[in-house]
């Protein structure tokens, strides 16, 4: 297990391949090292610089005087019936996050979180009660997956991570350098190798950030959280869109996709009374005409504080038919997790 901080140190997750090059470097070593220390690291599991063998001792002691192995400490498990597992955190300053283990029979997905809280406030979701606390450091969030995989390790005596869902708690896009910082991370084949396409970032739809990450040369998936089918509906559950209303939010995904030649995911929530119609179909195809898109639909999972209610399946599949006749591809969301709070939108921060 990843042991507490020592504060002196920096947490060695906080650097990406370049800065430990630079490290490396300005200790007079030569650059493939960083590699070997990043295989260690996360393709090894190395818990400790005495442990690379292959390195000099001076390395080995010049990297122990600098860094720390550790950021977050793990204060709790729960296993859902459905397999799922929310491990809490506390970050080393007392903060809470939660992240997700998912497996399903052909993968095993990861849900991360970014942000101490979240600044946004949708009215659907508990991340967002309380308000952002911080944003959390690029080694706070590769922490997560590595005691993920450990989890996982213990389990079932290996752990093939499939794919990383940016979906926890926070807005990625708002704390973009770390996040940017661990997506590189994670996809680096030294690092955890695991394919751009198969790591997904989430946005309440930040359209600067969306904007940057469209240069950012990556194949990263992205998925926009829409939830309302004009502003009207979306001004009720997501105050993000007094800022960025639905007109320059699809327009700049537009522009998204002809930069990257990427399709975008909507993710869109299914609100008794609320999100779903058969005119809320119409005019979310018309909205998409001409995107390479699809929507993938989410049944609201109930958390007390808020007052909507959740729609059956049958609902959810004759709102999906609707779409498909107006011409939108949707997929629907299998709920995971929703006996131990782990599924969308019913993430804490403490
Ligand atoms: S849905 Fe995302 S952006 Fe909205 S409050 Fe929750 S964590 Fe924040």
């Amino acid at each position: 297990m990843i042991s507490k901080v020592k504060e002196s140190k920096d947490s060695i997750y906080d650097l990406s391949l370049i800065e430990l090059v630079g490290f490396v470097d300005s200790v007079g070593e030569k650059a493939f090292r960083a590699g070997q220390i990043f295989k260690w690291i996360y393709e090894k599991g190395a818990q400790s610089f005495s442990a690379m063998q292959n390195l000099p001792q001076e390395l080995r002691n010049k990297l122990s005087e600098k860094f720390s192995f550790s950021s977050i400490n793990m204060s709790g498990q729960q296993v859902s019936v459905d397999g799922t597992i929310k491990l809490l955190f506390e970050l080393n300053d007392g903060e809470k996050i939660e992240t997700v283990i998912i497996p399903t029979s052909k993968r095993l997905t990861l849900c991360v979180s970014t942000q101490a809280g979240c600044k946004y406030g949708c009215k659907f979701c508990a991340s967002g009660i309380g308000g952002l606390k911080r944003n959390m450091s690029c080694a706070e969030i590769i922490s997560q997956i590595l005691y993920a995989k450990n989890i996982m390790l213990a389990r079932q005596k290996s752990c093939e991570l499939s794919h990383i869902v940016f979906m926890g708690v926070g807005e990625p896009l708002d704390n973009y350098d770390n996040l940017l910082k661990a997506v590189r991370i994670i996809n680096a084949k030294e690092g955890l190798g695991i394919a751009a396409r198969k790591i997904t970032v989430s946005t309440c739809g930040l359209i600067e950030g969306i904007k940057k990450l469209s240069k950012e040369g990556l194949q990263v998936e992205l998925a926009i959280s829409l939830h309302g089918y004009n502003d009207k509906t979306r001004d009720i559950l997501m105050p993000v869109n007094k800022k960025y209303p639905i007109k320059e939010l699809i327009k700049v995904a537009k522009e998204y996709i002809r930069t990257t030649k990427r399709q975008i995911t909507f993710e869109y929530i299914l609100i008794k009374d609320l999100t779903f119609s058969e005119d809320a179909a119409r005019e979310l195809a018309k909205m998409f005409r001409g995107m390479i898109c699809k929507m993938n639909l989410i049944f609201y999972n109930e958390v007390p504080e808020f007052d909507f209610k959740a729609v059956s399946r049958a609902e959810g599949e004759n709102f999906k038919k609707d779409l498909k006749y107006y011409g939108v591809h949707a997929t629907i969301r299998t709920p995971r997790g929703k006996d131990v709070l782990a599924a969308c939108g019913q993430l804490r921060h403490k």
